[in-house]
């Protein structure tokens, strides 16, 4: 039996499960826990949380923040105070700078006569809005075959409607976590194509500025991957995560809970580690 999901995307980012919709597709799999970890966002987390109150779900404050070292690396951040208002200063910031991308791409598309209304984007979107919600546009306008044909013909770097935004640096996404209370994990480190040398260098770098965990277990990582993962998290004396990075029908591949093709498992155990580290915190 599956026993948890620490990567949750909801309807709050680019997600096209509503919080609430996810909370209950858990238990109905049978989870006994969660984390919803919408990108620049906790909003995910708080809807979710009042329907896990509701019907007897537990879960997890989370977050997903998108920075840069070698290349893109992306930093969890779990057990974080969503109401910090030194993350939400933070957060206004990155969400502020994603409009104004938003809004390049939305100028660029209208100029080349597509009917795309960004105020009707906001509204059915919400305000952590990404390029895969534009990827969805194009398929809806008979542009793209799929999200993934979108990204590979339009929004994709260097395509078309590619636009760049700004990123944290990986100092400051690891401080504002740690500052809100929260555990920094490094997500899905095979994602960014680094070499033996170049992973050890980017955790240790990582852990000077508080990183306490790597997500070991993730949708499509062979139980080789993440025994590598699993090592390099017990070298180092840090905390294992695991989760799916579930988003609903844009990644259809992807299930809750069991990944892609079933071959995820994430033991209740990391979460109880996670928790009492969170606890540690909070007591310092
Ligand atoms: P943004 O942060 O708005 O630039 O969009 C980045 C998001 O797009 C990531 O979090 C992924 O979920 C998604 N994404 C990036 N590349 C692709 C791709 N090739 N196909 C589908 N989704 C992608
Ligand atoms: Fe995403
Ligand atoms: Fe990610
Ligand atoms: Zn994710």
């Amino acid at each position: 039996m599956r026993e948890i999901d620490l990567h949750i995307h909801t309807t709050e980012s680019d997600g096209t499960c509503t919080p609430a919709e996810v909370v209950h597709q858990a238990k109905k799999i049978g989870l006994r826990a969660i984390a919803v970890t919408d990108h620049d966002t906790a909003a995910g987390f708080r809807a979710a949380a009042a329907e896990g109150e509701r019907c007897g779900m537990e879960v997890i404050p989370g977050i997903e923040i998108s920075t840069t070292f070698f290349g893109p690396v992306h930093i969890l951040g779990y057990c974080i105070d969503p109401s910090s208002t030194e993350l939400e200063q933070v957060l206004d910031w990155v969400l502020r700078d994603r409009d104004e991308r938003n809004r390049r791409i939305a100028r660029r598309m209208q100029a080349d006569g597509l009917p795309v209304d960004y105020e009707e984007m906001r509204a059915r979107f919400g305000s952590a809005i990404g390029r895969p919600h534009f990827a969805e546009i194009l398929v809806e306008l008979g542009l793209a075959e799929s999200v993934k044909d979108a990204f590979d013909r339009f929004v994709e770097k260097g395509r078309r409607y590619y636009e760049p935004r700004h990123f944290l640096s990986l100092e400051r996404a690891l401080w504002i976590i740690s500052r809100s209370g929260g555990i920094p994990v490094l997500a899905h480190p095979f994602q960014y194509r680094l070499d033996d040398d170049r992973l050890r260098e980017l955790i240790e770098h990582a852990m000077v500025y508080g990183l306490k965990g790597v997500e070991c277990s993730y949708s499509g990582y062979s139980a080789g991957q993440s025994g590598y993962l699993l090592s390099l998290a017990d070298q180092y004396g840090l905390l294992t995560t695991g989760g799916s990075d579930f988003h609903g029908a844009v990644k259809p591949h992807i299930s809750l809970g069991s990944g892609i093709g079933g071959t995820l498992e994430v033991p209740y155990s990391c979460l109880e580690e996670l928790r009492a580290a969170a606890d540690k915190v909070k007591q310092q």
